[in-house]
This record gives C-alpha cells, sequence and structure tokens, in this order.
C-alpha cells in the first residue's frame, strides 16, 4: 500500500515542520513541504502531529506461559493502539527465554501474531532464577538485550559474569534493581509517610538505589552498556546522572506513573501496586528533573497485565498495571501541557532514545527509513476508559482521567496499523526489523 501523509507537522531533528510524507513499500520514500498525490491512498493530518512511532522498552506480553493476562496479539493490538511500533519484551516467560529453545515459543508466537514489532530480551539467569548464566551467546541475534525483570541479580559475581559477556556480545544488560536483602516482608506501598499514616508494610528506596549503585560499580569495571528498568527512587536519579557526568555506557528509564504520582494519591486499590512502588512526591519530581537534563533517557510503561481476579486485592494484589494505551495521552495531557516538560523531549523518551539506546531501526522521518510512524491529535478532549483496551489487563491508575490528546494513528512497516475512528487494529502480522539490529 502507498500512503501520503499530508498536512502534518512532522517531528524531525527535533524541531516541527510542516511536511508530507510518502510512504511506499514499507519505507518511507518523500518528505517534502508539498508531494504531488498522484498514486497514493491520502491520509489527511490536518493539524496533527507526525513522530516516528513510539518504541517501549520495558512490556510484559505474558506468551508463552500466562496468555490469561495477555497474549502476543493483546498486547501488540495494545500497542499499536498506543502509538507503539516497536516493544521490547521481558522474559518472565514460561518457558524463560533462557535458551535458545525456551527462546523459540515466543519466536514462533511473535512471528505469528505480533501487530507491531517485538524484540525479545533473553534472560540473564537460567530460569531468572540468580545462580548460573542463562545461554546468552546462543540467544544474542534474536534478543535486544538480556534482563532477569520482575527481580535483581542478588549475586555480584553472577551480575559481573553477564556483564563481561554482555559487553563482548555488544548487547545491553536491562537491569531490574531490586536488593532483596532490603525489602521488608509482605511490602505493598513506598515506604514513607502515607504507609506509616495507612498502616502498610513499605518498601525502602534503599532496595532499589543500593542495587543500582552496585552495578554502577560493575559498569565501571567491565564496560557493559547498562540500562536500569523503572527508575523510581531520587537516589537512583542521582547516582546514574554521576554515572553518565563520568561517561560509562549507562541509560535509564521512567514509567509514567513516577512521573505523574506520588504515595499520596494512593488507593487501596490493585490499580495502583507495581513494583517498584509510587514512591514520595519528592522522588516525582527529581524523576521530572531526571527527564528534562537528560538523565532519564526513555519513558518505558512496564506494561504488566494480570487478570481481574490477580487485581482484586488491593494493595496487596500481584505487582503490575498495564500502559501501553494510555502512556501517551497522560504523559502529554500532565506533562507537556502544564508547561512541565517540552513536547520535543517527551518525544525523545517515546521514539527516539529507545532506538539510539537498543540500536533499533527507524526514528527518523527521512527518505529511505522504515515506515514507522504514529499521528498524534493534540485537540482530543476524552477520558481514559479501561473497558475500550485491547489489552486483556484492565488495572491503570489513570482509569477514568480526562485527557486532551490522544494517538490516530499507528503505521508499522508501512501498513496502517491502527485507526482511532474505527478503534481498529488490522491483524496482519508484523516482523521485527533485523536490519541494523544483530
Ligand atoms: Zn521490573
Amino acid at each position: 500500500m502507498n500512503f501520503l501523509l499530508t498536512g502534518g507537522v512532522v517531528f524531525r531533528d527535533g524541531t516541527f515542520q510542516n511536511m508530507d510524507v510518502a510512504i511506499s513499500k514499507g519505507r518511507i520514500v518523500s518528505v517534502s513541504p508539498s508531494l504531488s498525490q498522484e498514486g497514493f491512498s491520502v491520509i489527511e493530518c490536518q493539524d496533527q502531529v507526525i513522530v516516528p512511532g513510539f518504541v517501549d522498552v520495558h512490556v510484559h506480553l505474558r506468551e508463552p506461559g500466562f496468555s490469561y493476562k495477555e497474549t502476543v496479539a493483546s498486547g501488540t493490538a495494545a500497542a499499536a493502539a498506543g502509538g507503539y511500533t516497536a516493544v521490547c519484551a521481558m522474559p518472565n516467560l514460561d518457558p524463560v527465554p533462557d535458551a535458545l529453545d525456551h527462546l523459540r515459543p515466543e519466536l514462533d508466537a511473535v512471528a505469528r501474531d505480533a501487530r507491531v514489532r517485538v524484540y525479545p530480551y533473553g534472560a540473564i539467569t537460567r530460569g531468572e532464577k540468580g545462580a548460573e548464566l542463562a545461554e546468552l551467546r546462543a540467544m544474542k541475534p534474536f534478543v535486544c538485550g538480556f534482563s532477569d525483570d520482575g527481580k535483581g541479580v542478588q549475586s555480584r559475581e553472577r551480575m559481573r559474569d553477564a556483564m563481561l559477556l554482555a559487553k563482548e556480545l555488544n548487547k545491553p544488560i536491562t537491569a531490574h534493581c531490586e536488593d532483596e536483602s532490603l525489602l521488608t516482608p509482605g511490602w505493598c506501598v513506598h515506604n514513607g509517610d502515607w504507609a506509616k499514616r495507612n498502616g502498610f508494610p513499605g518498601n525502602n528506596s534503599e532496595s532499589e538505589w543500593r542495587q543500582v549503585e552496585r552495578d554502577l560499580e560493575l559498569v565501571r569495571e567491565t564496560g557493559c552498556r547498562y540500562h536500569v528498568c523503572h527508575v523510581s527512587t531520587k537516589e537512583s536519579v542521582a547516582l546514574i546522572r554521576q554515572a553518565k557526568a563520568e561517561g560509562l555506557p549507562v541509560s535509564c528509564e521512567t514509567g509514567p506513573h513516577y512521573l505523574i504520582l506520588c504515595d499520596e494519591d494512593l488507593m487501596d486499590d490493585g490499580r495502583f501496586k507495581m513494583s517498584p512502588p509510587i514512591r514520595s512526591a519528592a522522588d516525582r519530581d527529581a524523576l521530572v528533573e531526571g527527564l528534562l537534563d537528560g538523565t532519564i533517557d526513555c519513558i518505558a510503561t512496564d506494561h504488566a497485565p494480570h487478570s481481574a481476579e490477580e487485581k482484586s486485592r488491593g494493595l496487596r494484589s500481584l505487582n503490575g498495571i498495564v500502559g501501553l494505551e494510555c502512556a501517551f495521552p497522560v504523559l502529554y495531557t500532565q506533562l507537556v501541557e502544564p508547561g512541565v516538560v517540552p513536547f520535543a523531549t517527551l518525544l525523545n523518551a517515546l521514539c527516539v532514545n529507545p532506538r539510539r539506546l537498543f540500536r533499533l531501526p527507524g526514528g527518523k522521518i527521512e527518505a529511505g527509513e522504515i515506515a514507522d510512524l504514529t499521528v498524534l491529535d493534540l485537540n482530543w478532549p476524552h477520558t481514559i476508559d479501561s473497558t475500550t483496551f485491547f489489552s486483556q489487563g484492565r488495572a491503570t491508575p489513570f482509569d477514568g482521567w480526562t485527557v486532551t490528546a490522544g494517538v490516530d494513528k499507528t503505521i508499522c512497516n508501512g501498513n496502517l496499523v491502527y485507526t482511532a475512528s474505527s478503534h481498529n487494529v488490522n491483524k496482519t502480522p508484523i516482523p521485527p526489523c533485523q536490519e541494523d539490529y544483530i
């Protein structure tokens, strides 16, 4: 299919330019202020912004092993509806992708059902159990990096071994940082004033930042590319800022919920339960500061669906919320509209930096690039309604929030994969893009 996106404002090189974009055979073929419409199916983008498709470097698609929570089909449909053209899929699956034969079922499900590009992570350790290293070398051609997400790697020696090998393989280690020896059993919220007032066991900030601190020492020693998952504490932000100033190959992400909410917003509802927990106002403000000064590179949702029953036990529910289908509208409305974060900074965190860090194709709206694009409508007041989600998960703290912007269309591999007007996701499988990737 050939498409011409006309009348829109294109985000390129950090600026906004009035341009038409022509797409043919999965590629951008021309970008110019005015293009001939002959031979193209025209998509009117008046008053809309065309950006490189979003990339979420931290999602849980739950297949194989937990298809009652989510599948590759439902999770990538949610991604398409949220404006994402690529997601990096975490390995806490069954089987855990810790060897090629354990990665195969996930690759098969992706080849069959992915509505956007999926780049799996391989596990760092066998079964994500922290004892023995997984088969990193064998998995390398098929994965975007290595992670034991859901758990921290407790052994310093094992993490050092993993970093040395990842460095040799030129892949990043993407770390869920959590020192279990510093955790309170049964924690369900941040260990702050709200926890004390309301009588809930708290999770210490130290459990996160102590492990970030340890890993940064190992990066200094090994030179491994290292990405910190879902940074939630002000201390972690300060450590990562310092490491970047030293020139270490370090990057990180945080989630929309950590940038927008704090523990004073908590309700005893599964929609507010995730790991790490939503922390104090001071932590939230430090995260926003980190996004503004470039310490925080990416916004990733940590989309982690569970069944309704699993999320029915208030703040004692399983950890994880969904994020793909409301991230952009909520971030734009809460951070860009009030002038807290420049729009270009938000877009860089959603679509430019993730590709640069994980060496994924796309990210530029130029002739010759792959046609992975998102069309945004910034004048679209509506309400987040989780009952309309393509995800099987429904738990988000932003359910019912009023937003002023949204994703109008998502184009992946030159195909129109999502259209808001019909709320439809195209079921054609989308291949991962191997170019520049292995
Ligand atoms: Zn995690």
